[in-house]
């Protein structure tokens, strides 16, 4: 079975085939590191991060870049305005660094919660000024851009006679010249199109840095063309992000690197698709700003109850990654519910004893499930086979159908891989020592049912009293118990 992902740049999907397997290059715009992570944080890291087990599990050796913006990222536009980064610290008298540091221990504790693998390389924007420099350099050697005031501008119209900028985006330059808003500063500039390459700083700009042309910054888009070349060299298989990152900044770096090596860089351009709240589109202004902090302790006018770390990352991965996804605490609750389900089978599964004949079809669903991740990551039939299989096992849990020992080995790993490899859930959630945990609520139900056949049953009501009261359902069957938390 061969896996297909849609480019964005040819508009179809595609064949993957590394450039050098099988080793593969992977490289995806990270956080810009200047508030608490929200929602939008969370669906690229997912999408990407279903990506990276995917082709590792495939046997691939994935080489996973994950940058940080921690400079250049301006609040208004990408080539005037004051840094955002900038903005937080000096409004709050910190040092640049400290704001990023804070936000970025939060970022990765809320990616970690999702169960987000970290990158091979989280190389940072600022500590890569002197690659953003030499790139620069190519650019103006080329011809492609030109120096104003101290900056460095790319010139965009001149790049288009040779190349064609508005691949990616499929916008039209023309359009472009037309419509670019007028900006402050922008006589710099010879047409409003162009982008900074390097901003000469204010002086009461914290953040710059000594170049060949001033004391000053690099552009945002900069760091994504030259970290992603230092890493994964000129040409390098998947470039992944959100698609609002399409324009300008993934066309720029295009015609960035385009205009340094000649040549482009990405083989796969792959977008996941955005997230909206209640059908609106997520914003500070409409009061539908939810982090992911407030998602977990349920502290948002918008939310009914807390939402566990795994019931985001299910609810995420119950869409395709390029269909939009709309959160409501409705279909939050609905997914919640749904994770359980699958879960509870899962537990049951761990516990049938074997038959000697078999009703179910393991190699079928290990094939459909295979089949569903080779088309471009296609996630939520990954999980309406995995539950198709649950009530299978419901129904050999019931008595009504019977799995061979062989069948039930696979059907573990089957579980195993795809749950919690693939999709990457935990299946108990906050608990390093799952197993112990596990066992020492079993030995605590075993002492119970054997108060009970003692008819002791001040012990055996204490136990289920006091489990109770933690948040234990306990629920007697014919073999013993069965519980959850
Ligand atoms: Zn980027």
């Amino acid at each position: 079975m061969e896996l297909q992902i849609y480019n964005t740049l040819t508009r179809r999907k595609e064949i993957f085939k590394p450039i050098n397997a099988p080793h593969v290059g992977l490289y995806v715009c990270g956080p810009t590191v200047y508030g608490d992570a929200h929602l939008g944080h969370a669906r690229p890291a997912i999408t990407f991060d279903i990506l990276f087990r995917f082709l590792t599990y495939l046997g691939y050796k994935v080489r996973y870049v994950r940058n940080i913006t921690d400079v250049g990222h301006l609040e208004h536009d990408a080539d005037e305005g004051e840094d955002k980064i900038a903005k937080k610290a000096r409004l709050e008298q910190l040092e640049p660094m400290e704001v990023v540091q804070h936000y970025l221990i939060r970022y990765h504790n809320a990616m970690s919660a999702l169960n987000v693998l970290p990158p091979s390389i989280e190389p940072h924007a600022s500590g890569h000024i002197i690659e953003q420099i030499e790139f620069i350099k190519k650019i103006l050697d080329a011809g492609f851009a030109y120096i104003s005031e101290g900056s460095v501008y790319f010139d965009v119209e001149k790049y288009n006679k040779q190349f064609h900028y508005g691949k990616l985006s499929g916008r039209n330059i023309d359009e472009l010249l037309e419509t670019t808003r007028k900006l402050d500063g922008q006589e710099e500039k010879r047409r409003s199109i162009d982008f900074a390459l390097w901003k000469k700083a204010a002086p009461e700009h914290i953040m710059h840095w000594p170049s060949p042309w001033s004391e000053g910054f690099p552009g945002w888009h900069l760091e994504c063309s030259a970290m992603g070349t230092k890493y994964l060299g000129e040409t390098f298989d998947i470039h992944g992000g959100g698609m609002d990152l399409m324009f300008p900044h993934h066309e720029c770096e295009i015609a960035q690197s385009c205009a340094a090596l000649g040549h482009e860089t990405v083989k796969y351009w792959m977008h996941n698709n955005m997230i909206t709240i209640n059908g609106q589109k997520m914003g500070k202004s409409l009061g539908n700003f939810i982090t992911l902090d407030e998602f977990f302790n349920g502290n948002h006018k918008l939310l009914s109850k807390a939402f566990s770390p795994m019931t985001i990352r299910f609810f995420i991965l119950q869409a395709h990654y390029r269909s939009t996804v709309d959160f409501s605490s409705e279909a939050l609750e609905a997914s919640e519910k749904g994770l359980a389900r699958l879960l509870e089978a899962y537990s049951r599964l761990k516990k049938i004893s074997p038959a000697k004949t078999s009703s179910v079809d393991v190699k079928g669903l290990k094939e459909k499930c295979l089949e569903a991740m080779c088309d471009d990551l296609n996630t939520p039939i990954v999980i309406s086979h995995l539950f198709d299989a649950s009530k299978a096992i419901n129904s050999i849990h019931d008595g009504k159908e019977t799995i061979s020992a062989e069948d039930l080995n696979e059907l573990l790993e089957v579980f195993k891989t795809f749950i919690e490899d693939i999709l990457g859930i935990k299946t108990s959630e906050g608990n390093s020592n799952n197993d112990a945990y596990q066992k020492a609520i079993d030995l605590l139900l075993n002492i119970r049912l054997e108060a009970k056949r003692n008819k002791d049953w001040a012990t055996s009501d204490k136990i289920r009293d006091e489990l109770t009261a933690l948040g234990f359902s306990i629920k007697d069957t014919k073999d013993g118990f069965e519980w959850q938390l």
